[in-house]
């Protein structure tokens, strides 16, 4: 079965951007534009990860992180912040606000794949694009 990534984006060409390389590399990709979708698709979906953005409207990714986190149903699933916010203060609260890691934006589509594989229990196995 395909590992399946709930991907938490405003930005539509970040959002196109992640799942074209996700989805290339085998992963299925469920889309979520805001931090209250997002926490309602993973309640019902239980992904095997979660890509979240930190600027968000309305909730931000703190608040989005903070709420996945309060719902045992997640206690497994690992939550990967994609943040253009790199300063040392951000990444702290990043993982304060229960995150598992961080991916910085620009997204490089040379190493994305990895840095996402490197957080899913199983790594990348599995996923194989056929090469
Ligand atoms: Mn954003």
């Amino acid at each position: 079965m395909r590992p399946k990534i709930l991907v938490i984006e405003d930005n539509e060409q970040n959002l196109y951007l992640t799942t074209f390389i996700l989805e290339r590399h085998g992963y299925a990709v469920i889309p979520a534009q805001d931090g209250r979708a997002g926490a309602s698709l993973a309640d019902q979906i239980v992904p095997d990860l979660i890509l979240l953005d930190i600027q968000l409207p309305e909730m931000d990714g703190y608040a989005v992180a903070q709420a996945l986190r309060s719902n045992p149903a997640l206690d497994d699933v690992p939550i990967v912040a994609v943040t253009s916010y790199a300063m040392a203060g951000d990444r702290e609260r990043i993982l304060a606000a229960g995150c598992t890691g961080y991916i910085e934006k620009p997204i490089n589509p040379d190493t994305f794949v990895a840095q996402v594989a490197a957080h899913l229990p199983d790594g990348p196995s599995g996923s194989g694009d056929g090469t």
